[in-house]
């Protein structure tokens, strides 16, 4: 049995954690925060229930075989809903979409708004689910350490076939011409921290899994999924400390021995480092423990970070969804400002989640949960003037939009940007989503899971494989356990 340290308590982290616990291993988790679940944190105020950052809740089969492995049932621990409509969105005054919960139901509102798009939408999803299941089979639980783990002569055949490393947008933009559709298609890449110009075409994958596998909410918020593990590790005998900041990791000739936390050693013979990687390296290692430079960090591409405001609303708003999003401003200015010019979008797109449409515990009664989200270029500081500029221009838009002006009926407001990403989180730049899923930054291109230099350290994480989002998340945890149990059976039979 090793005693095995894991920092942080996202996703990656309490992935991590279980699975080396079912391993038999002695495992701490060590949270800086008082509270656990990383980005997917959640906070009260005055009655409303906030998840913190996640909402949407997209491939379930992942979260399904998560607990399954781990001897659990998702359904036992969490209350699930398909949501329908999936999501809406408003495009201008008046028009306004529904996007159903329903392929053929898709594929004719594609049809009838660009003749032949029912067709070409239905080709799309097809290939995208071929190549989407081709992910999960061959790529996705991949460690991208050796090349070799990617050199299946079928998946090297079908990436070439399908021409998946060619950009998103040259796949969308030559098929579909309406603005609409192409921003229904593309949504989804904002998040993967990239323009449909920068992302591969493999990334449709996300309109399979968004449109064809369903868009589903726990009751209770995203961070009952985060409460679920904790369940689930806690069984497993995973000792979680909260308010346990680490500060260093210890390293003789090339080991890491002990954590430093809170000015307290802590021995450990494994590292599975789950916070940001880039402060693990930069600010627990010293230089010589390093593999990355400062310069190297300096060149990474990261995924936005947001501008968001979390308010509790009085009163109902009539016809608003879950799930919302605002395309009534040009996209192509939004992605500038946030990865071209680094500056305040002027009128940006912006994302609104009301979960109290689907859950009574969210609000008190008769009172709306919305959560707002502005996506903005990581490394932006905070702006007080900026922030109330952007609240002001999306709130007016809103209430020109759907007719309901919730300016006077806020009850609740909290807002939250890149110093709070930062300062909560370590994170690099403030940045909310991690490094982008550019061609460069995809796979063996990943900043590594296993240090170079430091023999018993490992990191997790949606700054590694296979990326930013919830689901990667949970898998680079299993990832990594996989990797540290290679080691130590190397180790045994050494
Ligand atoms: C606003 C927002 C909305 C999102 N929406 C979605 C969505 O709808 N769907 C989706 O799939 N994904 C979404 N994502 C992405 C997803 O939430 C993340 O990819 C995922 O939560 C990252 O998990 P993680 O374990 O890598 O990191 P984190 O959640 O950041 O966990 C790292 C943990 O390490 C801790 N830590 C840092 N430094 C130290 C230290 N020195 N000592 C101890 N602990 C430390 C941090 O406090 C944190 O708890 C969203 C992200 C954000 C921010």
């Amino acid at each position: 049995m090793k005693k095995i340290a894991v920092i942080g308590s996202g996703f990656s982290g309490l992935s991590a954690a279980a699975f080396l616990a079912q391993q038999g291993h002695h495992v701490s988790v060590f949270e800086k925060n008082s509270s656990l679940g990383g980005r997917a944190r959640v906070f009260t105020a005055q009655g409303f229930k906030f998840d913190m950052g996640p909402s949407w809740y997209w491939m379930p089969e992942i979260f399904d075989r998560f607990f399954k492995k781990l001897g659990a049932d998702v359904n036992a621990l969490l209350e699930l809903q398909r949501l329908d409509p999936a999501f809406s969105a408003y495009f201008g005054l008046g028009d306004y979409w529904e996007i159903p919960d329903d392929e053929t139901k898709l594929i004719n509102l594609f049809e009838s708004t660009e003749y032949g798009a029912g067709q070409k939408l239905e080709n799309l999803l097809e290939r995208a689910a071929f190549n989407y299941h081709m992910v999960m089979k061959d790529v996705i639980f991949k460690s991208g350490e050796k090349i070799s783990e990617y050199c299946d002569p079928l998946l090297i055949y079908h990436s070439l076939k399908f021409n998946i490393f060619k950009s998103f947008a040259s796949h969308t933009r030559s098929q579909f011409s309406d603005p609409r559709l192409l921003r229904i298609l593309e949504f989804p890449i904002l998040f993967l921290g990239g323009t449909p110009q920068n992302i591969p075409a493999l990334y449709t994958i996300m309109n399979y899994a968004g449109h064809s596998l369903g868009t589903w909410y726990p009751t209770g918020g995203l961070n009952s999924l985060i409460n679920a593990m904790v369940h689930v590790a806690r069984n497993l005998n995973v000792q979680i400390h909260e308010n346990a900041n680490v500060t260093g990791i210890n390293i003789e000739s090339g080991t890491a021995t002990s954590l430093r936390v809170d000015g307290e050693n802590i021995d450990v013979d494994y590292v599975v480092a789950a916070a940001d990687y880039h402060h693990v390296e930069q600010k627990l290692l010293a230089p010589e423990w390093r593999r990355y430079t400062p310069s190297y960090w300096d060149k990474r591409v990261l995924a936005p970070s947001c501008l968001i405001f979390y308010l509790g609303i009085k009163g109902k708003i009539g016809s608003l969804r879950h799930h919302t999003l605002f395309f009534d401003q040009n996209f192509d200015r939004h992605l500038d400002a946030i990865y071209s010019e680094a500056r305040w979008p002027a009128n940006p797109l912006f994302y609104v989640c009301c979960p109290s449409k689907s859950d009574a515990t969210v609000a008190p009664p008769d009172c709306e949960n919305l959560f707002i989200l502005v996506p903005i270029a990581a490394g932006l500081e905070n702006s007080h003037s900026e922030h109330e500029r952007i609240f002001q221009n999306i709130t007016a838009r809103f209430a020109h939009l759907t007719g309901h002006d919730i300016r006077p009926r806020i009850v609740f407001k909290r807002t939250y940007s890149v110093n709070e990403f930062a300062n909560d989180y370590n994170a690099f730049k403030g940045n909310a989503y991690g490094l982008a899923n550019t061609l460069k930054q995809t796979a063996l291109m990943k900043p590594k899971m296993k240090s170079k230099k430091v023999r018993n350290l490992y990191f997790a994480g949606q700054l590694t494989v296979p990326g930013p989002g919830v689901p990667p998340s949970l898998i680079s945890g299993e990832i990594a356990a996989n990797l540290v149990k290679e080691a130590i059976e190397n180790e045994i039979t050494i």
